[in-house]
């Protein structure tokens, strides 16, 4: 269904120019163009709050935050929750917790995935969990988190990612809650990072082929 699959950018879509929009002057010539700018962002993770509360908001929840490229996603998301949440008159409790996964480096996928602030998670017994995730690509790294969470055994696990790529050999499952599904390339901006560069724009844009190569490591 339409929903789960949110906002779908096709391949083809050649983005917005970056003149268009401001972003910051020590990025220029860095990146190709902006897929999806700030606002639409924020008007379609105000949606997605909402189908959240619909589904978890019989329940305390335990927002699980995936660092640092989760991180404006996550803290935006959980406004809106929490917007929801005192303006209706069923509300509920909700924590936040986070854990950090490492996996890139440069624009690879590099196998071995480490979970830091996630020894013990025995706290999530019984509640609502929401992973939250800015991106998900080959969906590995959302796999093994899931496996890791779901030994402790919650109530319910649900996985909220900002954008999903559309990946050839995806094995994984795809997050409940998707922003935007994306074209296979790699993306930077709103927290999303390349070598630690670009978390401080807010749009989310294609890294051009200088940009990579001024930032690589
Ligand atoms: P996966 O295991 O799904 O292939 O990779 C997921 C992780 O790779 C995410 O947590 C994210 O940090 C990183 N990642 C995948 N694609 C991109 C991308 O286009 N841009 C950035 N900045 N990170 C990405």
């Amino acid at each position: 269904d339409r929903r789960s699959e949110g906002i779908v950018i096709n391949d083809d879509w050649p983005g917005y120019s970056l003149d268009l929009f401001s972003y910051p002057a020590h990025y220029s010539g860095d990146l190709d163009c902006v897929i999806v700018p700030h606002g639409v962002i924020m008007d379609r993770t105000e949606r997605l709050a909402r189908n959240i509360m619909d589904d978890l908001g019989d329940h305390d929840i335990v927002v699980l935050c995936v660092l640092k490229g989760g991180y404006q996603f996550c803290a935006d998301l959980v406004e809106r929750i929490k917007a929801l949440s005192r303006n209706s008159n069923h509300t509920i409790p909700m924590r936040v917790h986070f854990i950090r996964l490492r996996s890139y480096l440069n624009d690879q996928s590099t196998e071995d995935l480490h979970i830091l602030g996630a020894e013990d998670l025995s706290f999530l017994a019984g509640k609502n969990v929401l992973i939250v995730e800015g991106i998900v690509g080959t969906g590995k790294t959302m796999e093994t988190l899931l496996e890791h969470v779901k030994a402790f055994k919650p109530k319910m696990i649900k996985v909220a990612g900002l954008l999903v790529k559309r990946v050839q050999h995806s094995l994984a499952s795809v997050p409940d809650y998707v922003g935007f599904e994306i074209p296979n390339r790699f993306v930077v901006g709103y927290a999303l990072d390349y070598n630690e560069y670009f978390r401080d724009l807010n749009h989310i844009c294609i890294i051009s082929e200088s940009g990579k190569k001024k930032y690589k490591v």
